[in-house]
Parts: C-alpha cells; sequence; structure tokens
C-alpha cells in the first residue's frame, strides 16, 4: 500500500502542519538551523509572557518583525492543494500550530488553530482584538490603556481549549494521520500522533529532517520539499481516482 492509496481509502484523514509548511511561502520555521527564526532570535525567551511585560522592546522587535514578515508571504501551492483536497473530501481536518493563517486564506475551511493567530492582536486586560499590522505603525496599547499583544500562545501559556479539545477528537476518529512540516517537538501537538495511532490511524510524516516519532510511522518521507510531495500525491491520486 502507498501513501497515496491510504489517502484514496481513507474516510477521515487529518493533517497536522507545523512551521515547516510555510518555509515555502518564505516564512522561517523555527528550528531549521540556519535560516530558522531560532538562528537570529530566542523564541523560547521572547515568545513569553515575561517578555511582555518586563522585555517589552525585544518583544515587541520579534513580533514586528514576524508580522512584517507574514504580510509580505502568502500561502504557497501546498497550502492551495490542502484546501482543494478538503472540497474532494480527501481530507477532513486541518490542526495547526502555525499562526500565520495560510491555510484558511488558502480556502481551507476546518482549521483547528492550536497556537492562536498572528493575523491579530488584542488587548491583555479587555481582550478587544486589531488587525496585528496596527503593531507596526507602534499601536501597542489598547484605548483601554491595557497592552496589546498577538493573538498567539506564548510560552508558558495554556492552549485554548476548545482547539485542544477539537485537535483530540479529530486525531481519534482519523483513520489516515499526515504530519507535514513539524520537528514534532512541541507539546501538546506532538502528542496527537500518538492519539491517532492509539486508535488505529495509519501514520505519515512529512518533514525535511528526521523526527523522534518517525518510528511510530507508517510511512516517512525526509529530504523532501512538502509543496512537491502534496504535487506527486496529486498526481497519483488523479489516476487511482481520476
Ligand atoms: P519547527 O520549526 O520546530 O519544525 C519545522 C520542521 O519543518 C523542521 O523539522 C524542518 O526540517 C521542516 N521543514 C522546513 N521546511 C520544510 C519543507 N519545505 N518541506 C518539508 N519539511 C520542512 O516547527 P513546529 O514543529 O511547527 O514547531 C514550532 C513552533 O513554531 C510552533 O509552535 C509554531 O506555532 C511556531 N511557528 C509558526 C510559524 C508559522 O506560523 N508559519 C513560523 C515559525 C514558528
Amino acid at each position: 500500500m502507498t501513501i497515496t492509496s491510504w489517502l484514496a481509502a481513507s474516510r477521515r484523514t487529518v493533517v497536522l502542519t507545523g512551521a515547516g509548511m510555510s518555509t515555502e511561502s518564505g516564512l522561517p520555521d523555527f528550528r531549521s538551523p540556519r535560516t530558522g527564526l531560532w538562528a537570529r532570535f530566542n523564541p523560547s525567551e521572547l515568545a513569553t509572557i515575561d517578555a511582555l511585560h518586563h522585555r517589552r522592546e525585544s518583544f515587541v522587535e520579534f513580533y514586528q518583525y514576524r508580522i512584517r514578515t507574514l504580510q509580505q508571504c502568502q500561502p504557497h501551492d501546498g497550502h492551495r492543494l490542502l484546501a482543494d483536497w478538503e472540497r474532494r473530501g480527501i481530507v477532513q481536518t486541518i490542526v495547526t500550530q502555525n499562526v500565520d493563517g495560510f491555510h484558511q486564506e488558502a480556502g481551507s475551511r476546518r482549521v483547528i488553530e492550536l497556537h492562536g493567530s498572528l493575523r491579530t492582536v488584542h488587548c491583555q486586560r479587555c481582550g478587544q482584538a486589531k488587525p496585528s499590522f496596527v503593531y507596526l505603525h507602534g499601536v501597542l496599547t489598547c484605548e483601554c490603556g491595557g497592552v496589546l499583544r498577538p493573538s498567539v500562545v506564548l510560552f508558558g501559556e495554556p492552549l485554548p481549549e476548545k482547539a485542544i479539545t477539537e485537535a483530540w477528537e479529530a486525531a481519534q476518529q482519523a483513520d489516515l494521520f499526515l504530519v507535514l512540516g513539524s520537528s514534532l517537538q512541541v507539546s501538546p501537538a506532538n502528542q496527537l500522533p500518538f492519539v491517532a495511532k492509539r486508535n488505529g490511524a495509519k501514520l505519515v510524516i512529512i518533514n525535511w529532517e528526521p523526527t523522534d516519532l518517525d518510528d511510530l510511522a507508517d510511512a516517512v518521507i525526509h529530504g523532501r520539499k512538502i509543496g512537491q510531495v502534496l504535487t506527486e500525491l496529486n498526481e497519483q491520486l488523479a489516476e487511482v481516482d481520476p
């Protein structure tokens, strides 16, 4: 059996995406050597509540950089293919660790965002949300006087409960679980492949580098770009089910 035939046969395919899904759009991931954000910033120090309150200048610089980069990028063919697969009933749910909103922009509708979104900032005090570009114009406080912060989950903050519950349910019900572009080092997202496997799903990991969960997978693809792999799978799907 091949990944294509699993995709064609699966009734509930869940895709877990990580930052590697968006590097082909020009957005750096966290951990890739040289090109990852970690090469320039230390997200584990900057993407924190502590930095928001006590190292505000560095916090704002880090997020202004990320929001500006996001504005310069757009979804690539891989994002669009996943949206097309949803329309064709090949994919049911995308669970993403990404905060770029590219899946929705490409047309995916069932997207569970585990780590929030960089598309908005909101007030830490009153909760009011604004488009994140205001951050680039130096709007860093709300009318109420509260601190504006990106609507992403910072290190040390709990994940949105609804998203976690929905992601767990999706993983439990999956019969094919596809990981795209994640080092699977961030918890609890990296528990989802275990949940899916325990409930009988096939697990496929497509990631440039090996991950710690490769031994658990039924198929792994390394050293290849996601966009190209998805394009090839799509061509093969057309042959299986024209
Ligand atoms: P990660 O940086 O830890 O891992 C990304 C993985 O993707 C790497 O192992 C890398 O080898 C692989 N990769 C990169 N480009 C690839 C490509 N074109 N094809 C195939 N594989 C490729 O990312 P993670 O596991 O998602 O965890 C990091 C955290 O970073 C998440 O919490 C996420 O919220 C945050 N983040 C998000 C974005 C975004 O929204 N685009 C960007 C940077 C970081």
